[in-house]
């Protein structure tokens, strides 16, 4: 592989933007080699600027489960744009993709857009605050939950790469608000909540966090927080930026059937454009303005371009066994990348839930984010190298999942099956 255009390009952008790029991760700081700068993509593979191309397992973190550029997507925003790019008023599409997420989700009644995750889950804290009169909130080390200054406390993802588990910039009367336990550990949650009793707002955590690899919850602890917050009267914030409509179109809480009081959208919902959402029962979305007191407003929300994105994809997911399909590829490529893995000098530890995987190098199980640590990231790191040599694309942090896309063929997953069997045994 040869990189001397992204190098250019990483040169000059590091001139006009910080690190030379507009999202930590993307600086492949974490891995030792110089970013692929992008030039284009279609299906299950992106090309970069030295016209190579890679079988993609990142699809913009996420969003992308339907393969890069698909083409009634690609129409819908075409569509939209010679409509007009965005109009700041209510438009019918907000009210199509608005249904379209209430039919998914039972416990949403209501539900409203914005343009990231970040801004989705900052909004939630804030109406969760709001609605319980109560300041302090609870997450779980090692999951993210975008940027916002209460929420970047042990933080997985960048901030986990880059160990910064609570970033300078956060004022420490803010983060002194934010309870952090440890992931798939109740009887800890339990004692902090017990330690500040009528003070805990929310608790809020990823579902199956990817932001640490791919966690599981253990059996019991979704079913143990959604029982403990009733009784608290705490409001349980679901997270799914990154599981919805990806473990399951209901997403995780489809799939393990608990159910938040208030719910966090974003990622597939854009089909790949800046979208987030959050939503819940209508009593507790009814406070926000313009019926009830609580702020929360933006320019672009609910572009009309957005939302054709995001209706045009929730539909393609409707169709007759789409989340088989992931789940069958998935489970596919872990078989193989375990065969593979046995040859790895390295202990390894595969973890998959539906279409979202990670392969940590430790024994494991990894259940929270001190498992997850103790994983050799010089060996992942080794890893990743020798599979972006032979053109498979793989998020470029060892806490980080893997997305399967409906576009992964059974020959890009051999191909990625062989391509890890000579990357394992190089370590
Ligand atoms: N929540 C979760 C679970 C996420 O994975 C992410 C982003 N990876 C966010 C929130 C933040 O979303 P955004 O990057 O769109 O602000």
């Amino acid at each position: 592989m040869k990189h001397e255009k992204s190098q250019a390009l990483f040169a000059q952008a590091k001139q006009v933007i910080p690190g030379g790029v507009n999202s930590p991760v993307r600086a492949f700081k974490s891995v030792g080699c110089d970013p692929l700068f992008i030039e284009k993509a279609a299906g299950s593979r992106i090309f970069d600027a030295d016209g190579q191309s890679y079988i993609d397992y990142v699809g913009s973190w996420g969003p992308m489960i339907l393969g890069h550029c698909h083409p009634r997507v690609v129409e819908a925003i075409q569509e939209a744009a010679r409509l007009g790019a965005s109009y700041g008023a209510p438009t019918a599409k907000e009210v199509q993709l608005a249904e379209m997420v209430c039919a998914a989700y039972p416990n949403i009644e209501q539900v409203r857009m914005v343009s990231s995750g970040t801004e989705a889950t900052m909004s939630a804290i804030r109406l969760a605050r709001g609605c319980t009169g109560r300041d302090k909130i609870l997450k779980f080390d090692g999951c993210y939950h975008g940027h916002a200054d209460s929420l970047l406390v042990k933080a997985g993802s960048g901030a986990a790469t880059f160990g910064v588990p609570t970033s300078p910039g956060i004022p420490a009367d803010f983060a002194r608000h934010t309870l952090t336990a440890t992931y798939n550990d109740l009887t800890e949650v339990r004692q902090l909540v017990a330690a500040n009793p009528g003070q805990i707002a929310c608790i809020i955590l990823e579902p199956v966090a990817g932001n640490m690899g791919c966690v599981a919850p253990l059996p019991g602890f979704l079913e143990g927080l959604r029982e403990l917050c009733t009784t608290e009267g705490i409001l349980l914030i679901v997270d799914e930026v990154m599981t919805g409509f990806r473990l399951a179109y209901g997403g995780a809480q489809e799939r393990f059937g608990v159910y938040g009081d208030l719910v966090c959208l974003g990622k597939i919902i854009g089909g790949g454009l800046p979208v987030g959402a959050f939503g819940g029962r209508r009593d507790l979305m009814e406070q926000l303005s313009p019926v009830g007191g609580i702020y929360q407003a933006g320019t672009l929300s609910g572009n009309p371009l957005a939302m054709s994105a995001g209706i045009t994809t929730l539909e393609l997911l409707q169709q007759e066994g789409f989340y088989q399909q992931i789940e069958e590829k998935s489970a596919y490529l872990e078989a193989g990348l375990q065969q593979a893995a046995a040859l790895c000098p390295v202990p390894t530890c595969l973890q998959r839930v539906g279409g979202m995987f990670c392969t940590y190098f430790c024994a494991g199980p990894v259940n929270s984010f001190s498992d997850a640590s103790t994983s050799d990231t010089a060996a992942f790191s080794r890893f990743f190298r020798a599979m972006l040599d032979q053109g498979i694309n793989l998020a470029p942090s060892q806490f980080e999942a893997g997305f399967m896309s409906i576009a992964h063929s059974r020959d890009d997953l051999d191909q990625t099956i062989e391509a890890a069997a000579q990357a394992f045994r190089s370590l």
